[in-house]
C-alpha cells in the first residue's frame, strides 16, 4: 500500500498498476503504507484489500510499515557532520531491523576531519557510504540502485539535505525542492499520511524524514554490541560470553581498540549510548 487519500488506500501491484481501494470489514487493524497486502479486484484498477500481511517492522514516526532501508544523510559541510549523531542514528536504524545506508551529500564543499572519517573509516566498520551530491547529481546514480526492492526512509540532521536528496533522486520535475521542504517541515509537526513514492528504477521511497530523534530507541545492554559491525570481528576473543566491551577485562574488543582496529570516536560513542542504556536500567527497572 503506497498511500492512503481521501478514504482510499492506493495499493501497486507487482507490475507497477496502481489499485483504488478500501478495506473489507474483516480486516480491523490500521492499514499502514508500507503494509503488504493481498486485494481482490472489483473493477477496473478498484480493488478491496483482504489482508495484511505480517509487518517486518512499523515506524511510528513517519507511521509506516516494511521500511528495509535507511539512507542515512549526512552533509560532508554545513553542517559538519556529527559522528554521535551519525553512530546513534545507526544503532537506530539496525534496532528497527533497517539496513542503513550512510549517503555523505554536498561531495562539492570542502572536506574536514569528520566528513573524511566517514568516507575513509565506516566502510570498513561494515557500512556503505556513498558521496553525493544533490548539487552537482554525483552518486544519485548509486544510491537508486541501492533502492531497488527496497522500502527506503530519509534520516539526518536538518540542513543536510534530505528533501534535495530525494527530489534529486525522484527526478521529479513537479515536486520543486520547495515544495517538498515546506511539506517535509509540516510534516514535522502535524499526523499526515506517509506517501511511498514508486521509483522508475525499482523501489520505494517514504516522502518524510524518519528518526530525527535523538533518544536512543529502547533496548537491552547487550543489545547494543550488535548494531556494532566491526565488533563481530574481535568479540570472539573476549573472556567473557556476555562481554559488554566495557570495564571487563581480557576484552577483544577493547584489544582492538588499543591495536586501531576499531575507530577510537566509534567506540567512544558506543559507551556513552551504553551508559545511557545502564542508566536508564537503573531508573527503570
Ligand atoms: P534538509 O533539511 O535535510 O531537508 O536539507 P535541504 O534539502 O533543505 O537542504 C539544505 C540546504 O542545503 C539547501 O539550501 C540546499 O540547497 C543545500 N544543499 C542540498 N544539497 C546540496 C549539495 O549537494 N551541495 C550544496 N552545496 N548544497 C546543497
Ligand atoms: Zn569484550
Amino acid at each position: 500500500m503506497i498511500k492512503k487519500y481521501g478514504g482510499f488506500y492506493y495499493v501497486q501491484d507487482q507490475h507497477g498498476q496502481i489499485f483504488e481501494c478500501r478495506t473489507r470489514g474483516k480486516v480491523k487493524q490500521d492499514v499502514l503504507s508500507g503494509d503488504r497486502v493481498l486485494i481482490t479486484e472489483s473493477g477496473p484498477l478498484k480493488g478491496a484489500i483482504e489482508k495484511v500481511k505480517d509487518r517486518l517492522n512499523q515506524l511510528d514516526r513517519p507511521r509506516v510499515a516494511n521500511v528495509s532501508l535507511a539512507l542515512v544523510i549526512m552533509a560532508q559541510s554545513e553542517p559538519i557532520p556529527s559522528l554521535m549523531l551519525l553512530d546513534r542514528l545507526l544503532v537506530s536504524c539496525q534496532h528497527h531491523r533497517i539496513k542503513p545506508l550512510i549517503v555523505l551529500n554536498k561531495t562539492d564543499l570542502d572536506s574536514n576531519p569528520a566528513s573524511r572519517a566517514i568516507s575513509l573509516h565506516y566502510p570498513s566498520a561494515g557500512f556503505i557510504v556513498i558521496p553525493a551530491s544533490a548539487e552537482t547529481g554525483e552518486g544519485i546514480g548509486d544510491i537508486q540502485e541501492q533502492i531497488i526492492d527496497e522500502i527506503a526512509v530519509l534520516t539526518g540532521p536538518s540542513g543536510a539535505g534530505k528533501s534535495s536528496i530525494l527530489n534529486a533522486v525522484l527526478q521529479s520535475h513537479e515536486a520543486a525542492t520547495q515544495e517538498l521542504s515546506r511539506r517535509l517541515r509540516r510534516g514535522k509537526h502535524t499526523t499526515r499520511h506517509v506517501e511511498l513514492y514508486p521509483l522508475k528504477s525499482g523501489g520505494w521511497l517514504v516522502d518524510t524524514p524518519g528518526f530525527s530523534m535523538l533518544e536512543l530507541p529502547v533496548m537491552k545492554r547487550g543489545e547494543l554490541s550488535g548494531h556494532y559491525p566491526e565488533f563481530a570481528h574481535y568479540s570472539g576473543q573476549c573472556r567473557f560470553r556476555n562481554c559488554l566491551h566495557y570495564k571487563e577485562n581480557e576484552c577483544g574488543v577493547r584489544q582492538a581498540l588499543t591495536e586501531g582496529q576499531i575507530i577510537r570516536s566509534r567506540y567512544d560513542n558506543y559507551v556513552y549510548m551504553l551508559e545511557e542504556i545502564l542508566e536508564n536500567e537503573r531508573r527503570y527497572p
